[in-house]
């Protein structure tokens, strides 16, 4: 996530920043050195920590930070290597903990919104409202709007919940395969090459799952554009996994290819949001969850400066080795912007619950 993509997305690139970019441009494999035989045939390795240094070159990242490195280690010391103190402990952790809680409010939601409902969703909201802004949502429906036809509460007791599940989904995906990333990338430059896919297309996945309940409970009542934002982010959000995965497109004349991509993933985003503020700027469901979108945007931008700046382990080089150097705080607020986006995903669920159309 760190490269020119204006969102989330930069977290990937993020353990190989050194070029930000080289990871759409091409397999980080260290060819020269021949290292992925050597270490993905069973080499027997010393499971020491090292300086940056004496690191190949697949794993040269950041140079400001220089020491308490894994390289080449055995798959099972990479593995177990989750317990132990090194420089990728806390990026593995800020999103293995962060993996953790969504699926604890997966749990939550899932109790008062069933995945197929079948209860008073005035109740249910009410339930919710104890921990959510929902409540002051439906408290203000049953101000200005007291008397919402019993059809609607049909529509909205039918009100599919699909599209808030897959957001929890793709934050869960994205999470689990950043912290895998950060857990297995050492141990070679095939794994590494492989993880780093893999995190890619956790990015892209909570990307695209972001923009359903946004879209799919604004635009209910509204099936073309509906269907026209959906299909539309998850056309670029499936091209841009698959041109990561397609050797072919490691090529540089490749680049602008991904670099549009990305930006044309973050812009069919924008555009309904916009849309919504048009077509419900008045409505109290509107102005919260686009308030949450902006703190959402706040937390990814801050975290794609600190990330790309490389602060503060660029003003004291070696001192924020083990804690404290910009990916951290990159993960932490990630976790921030997908906790956010979770809130507002509550908000719109809630909206069509209670009205349907
Ligand atoms: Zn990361």
């Amino acid at each position: 996530m760190c490269f020119e993509a204006p969102s989330m997305a930069m977290e990937k690139y993020s353990s190989f920043s050194k070029s930000s970019k080289q990871f759409l441009l091409s397999a980080p494999i260290d060819k020269s050195s021949n290292s992925s035989d050597k270490c993905c045939n069973g080499r027997a390795a010393k499971c020491e920590l090292v300086d940056y240094d004496s690191l190949p070159e697949f794993l040269k990242d950041n140079e400001y930070i220089l020491s308490y490195y894994r390289s080449e280690w055995p798959l099972k010391q990479t593995i177990l290597s989750v317990f132990s103190i090194h420089n990728e402990t806390l990026n593995i952790w800020t999103h293995l903990i962060g993996f953790f809680i969504f699926l604890m409010l997966t749990g939550y939601a899932a109790s008062i919104f069933p995945a197929v409902s079948n209860g008073d969703p005035q109740l249910q909201l009410s339930a919710a409202g104890n921990s959510s802004n929902i409540f002051y949502i439906h408290r203000a429906n049953q101000t200005t709007e007291p008397t919402a036809s019993s059809s609607s509460q049909v529509i909205g007791s039918e009100l599919p919940r699909w599209p808030f599940y897959l957001y929890l989904a793709g934050a869960m995906f994205c999470l689990l395969m950043s912290s895998a990333c950060h857990l297995l990338s050492c141990h070679c430059s095939k794994t590494s090459y492989i993880m780093l896919r893999l995190d890619f297309a956790g990015i892209s996945g909570l990307i695209v799952s972001s923009f359903y309940p946004l879209v799919y409970y604004t635009f209910t009542c509204n099936p073309f554009f509906r269907d026209l934002y959906l299909a539309s982010i998850t056309f670029f959000g499936l091209a841009t996994v698959v041109v990561s995965l397609m050797p072919v497109f490691d090529s540089p004349q490749f680049r602008p290819v991904r670099a549009v991509l990305f930006a044309c993933m973050a812009a069919s985003g924008m555009v309904p949001i916009a849309h919504k503020m048009m077509a419900f700027g008045h409505r109290p469901e509107a102005m919260l969850t686009t308030g949450y979108e902006a703190l959402m945007g706040m937390f990814y931008g801050v975290g794609v400066v600190v990330y790309a700046a490389r602060v503060p382990e660029r003003w004291l080089p070696g001192k924020f080795d083990l804690a404290g150097h910009s990916h951290q705080l990159f993960h932490v607020l990630v976790v921030a912007g997908a906790y956010t986006h979770y809130l507002a995903s509550l908000v719109y669920l809630g909206w069509r619950e209670t009205e349907g159309c």
